[in-house]
C-alpha cells in the first residue's frame, strides 16, 4: 500500500513540475501607438488588429508625444484609447517623449516620466485599468549605479513595477529595412527582411530558452520586447503561430512576472538595453562568454548599415 502511494505521489510530482516546466512567453510592445504608420495605412490600426484576431494578450508602453506625430491629433488620441480599451491589452508608460535617462538625467527623465502618465491615466481609468509598468525608453537605466538606484527608488515610491525582458530581436532594425523596400515597391526585398526577422526572432527565442535551462535548470516564463511597427503588423502574426507551434504558451506579461527569476536582483549598472537574463548575472566576464553566443544579426546589421549609407 504505502509503495503504491509513494508510486502515486510520484505521479502526481511529475504532473506538476510537468506543468511548471510548461514553456511560456508573454508579448511586450514598445513606442505605442505609431500614428504615423496609422496614417499610411488609412486609420486603421493594423497590428492592433492583427492581436485581436490572435486573441492573445499583449502589454504596450506608451509614449504619449506620438500623438502628436501627426496632425491628425483627435484621431491620434482615439487610437491610443483603442489600444487601452482593448481587453487583453495590460498598460505601461514609456515616458512622453522616448527620453534616453542617462543623456537626459534626473530632473528632465522624471518630468517626462510624469508627464507620460496623462493620457494614459484618463484612458486607465475610463477603463478600470492600473498604470503599473514603466519600461525605460531604450532600457537604458542609468549610466551608473548612482542613477541606476536613484530611479528604482524613485519609480518604486510611485508604485511602478520596470518592465523586463528577456528576448529581443532588433526588430527596430529589421523594421528599418522592410519599410526602406516597403516604400520603394521592392516587395520581394522586403519579403526577405520579414522572413530573416521571423527566423531570427524564433532562434534568438530558442537561445534564450536554452541559456535560462541552463542556468536555472528549467524552462522560464519569457518576455518578448517588440515594437509598434510595420513588421510585427505583418509577421507577429507567424511568429506567434510558431512559437504556439513550438509549445509555447502565450501568457501574459503580468503572469510572466510570477516567476520568482523576476525577484532576483539587477546587478547590472552600465546604460545599456541588455536582457534581464544577463542583468542577473555576477560578472561582466559571464555576461560576455554567453553574448558571444547569440545568434548573429550581422546580415541585417550590414543591409541596414548600406541603407543609411546610400
Ligand atoms: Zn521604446
Amino acid at each position: 500500500m504505502i509503495r503504491y502511494t509513494f508510486a502515486l505521489f510520484l505521479v502526481l510530482l511529475s504532473i506538476t513540475f510537468g506543468l511548471a516546466q510548461q514553456k511560456s512567453i508573454s508579448i511586450t510592445i514598445d513606442d505605442v501607438p505609431n500614428a504615423t504608420k496609422y496614417q499610411n495605412d488609412g486609420y486603421s490600426p493594423k497590428l492592433l488588429n492583427l492581436l485581436d484576431s490572435l486573441d492573445v494578450p499583449f502589454t504596450i508602453f506608451i509614449n504619449e508625444d506620438k500623438i502628436l506625430q501627426t496632425e491628425e491629433v483627435e484621431r491620434n488620441k482615439a487610437l491610443l484609447e483603442s489600444w487601452i480599451k482593448t481587453e487583453r491589452a495590460l498598460i505601461g508608460n514609456h515616458t512622453y517623449s522616448h527620453s534616453r535617462y542617462s543623456e537626459v538625467g534626473w530632473d528632465n527623465f522624471i518630468q517626462d516620466v510624469e508627464r507620460g502618465e496623462t493620457l494614459t491615466n484618463q484612458y486607465a481609468s475610463k477603463y478600470g485599468k492600473d498604470l503599473t509598468y514603466f519600461r525605460f525608453p531604450f532600457n537604458d537605466m542609468g549610466k551608473d549605479s548612482i542613477q541606476h538606484l536613484q530611479i528604482r527608488e524613485y519609480l518604486d515610491s510611485k508604485n511602478y513595477r520596470i518592465a523586463p525582458f528577456t528576448v529581443e530581436s532588433s526588430d527596430w532594425m529589421f523594421n528599418y529595412a522592410y519599410q526602406h523596400y516597403v516604400d520603394k515597391g521592392e516587395v520581394e526585398k522586403a519579403k526577405a527582411i520579414g522572413k530573416q526577422y521571423v527566423e531570427k526572432t524564433l532562434a534568438l527565442v530558442g537561445f534564450f530558452d536554452e541559456m535560462a535551462s541552463s542556468l536555472y535548470g528549467r524552462p522560464i516564463k519569457h518576455i518578448y520586447l517588440c515594437h509598434d511597427n510595420a513588421i510585427n503588423a505583418d509577421y507577429l502574426g507567424e511568429i506567434i503561430t510558431r512559437l504556439k507551434q513550438g509549445g509555447y504558451q502565450i501568457e501574459s506579461f503580468k503572469e510572466s512576472l510570477t516567476d520568482p527569476i523576476y525577484d532576483q536582483e539587477d546587478r547590472y549598472f552600465k546604460k545599456w538595453g541588455i536582457s534581464w537574463l544577463y542583468r542577473w548575472m555576477d560578472t561582466q566576464e559571464e555576461r560576455v562568454q554567453w553574448m558571444k553566443q547569440e545568434p548573429d544579426l550581422s546580415e541585417i546589421q550590414g543591409t541596414y548599415q548600406q541603407i543609411l549609407e546610400n
